[in-house]
């Protein structure tokens, strides 16, 4: 007899999570994020335009360019980065669809780094937690920071392997 292979709370809303983004419709992007108080699933939200909008999947992606700074072999660069622009992100529509009173002191489990608006939203919606997956260079500095000096633990799930079926190719 084996002992079924039981997951461990952490593994348990990152899946749910994975699974989540899978709604959503952005080729370039499927990002979920989940709320949780104690171990009580109260939320789950995905990228995605507004309801009754055509979403990526109907009227394509809605491209943005933007030059970022990057370093690159320690020289600061200007690089120009394609976005889509077309979908509120995951951690946005989380705050859209649950209640103060179920955030305060709560978790977010998100498949991503959470970009710097969200992180600066969720910094601000009563969450102590954050727990992210795949890393979004981008923001992590600057996210890194605001959330040390606000008090949220914000860390990465190291060693997590996301159901496969779950996973898209990230495209930057
Ligand atoms: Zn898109
Ligand atoms: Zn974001």
């Amino acid at each position: 007899m084996t002992i079924a292979y039981r997951k461990d709370w952490d593994t348990y809303f990152m899946d749910i999570a994975f699974m989540v983004s899978t709604r959503s419709r952005c080729p370039r992007r499927h990002v979920g994020a989940v709320l949780v108080q104690g171990k009580k699933l109260l939320g789950t939200a995905y990228n995605g335009a507004p309801m009754g909008v055509p979403d990526c999947s109907e009227a394509g992606c809605m491209i943005s360019e933007q030059y970022e700074l990057e370093i690159v072999d320690g020289v600061e660069t200007m690089v120009k980065k394609q976005r889509c622009i077309r979908t509120i992100h995951a951690e946005q529509n989380l705050l859209l669809f649950t209640d103060r009173i179920d955030r305060e002191g709560s978790t977010v489990y998100v498949t991503d780094e959470p970009c710097w608006t969200c992180a600066n939203m969720l910094a601000n919606s009563g969450v102590v937690e954050i727990v992210y997956h795949r890393s979004y260079p981008k923001d992590t500095e600057k996210v890194r920071a605001m959330m040390a000096s606000k008090g949220i633990e914000f860390r990465r799930l190291e060693g997590y392997e996301p159901p496969r079926e779950t996973v898209l190719g990230v495209s930057d």
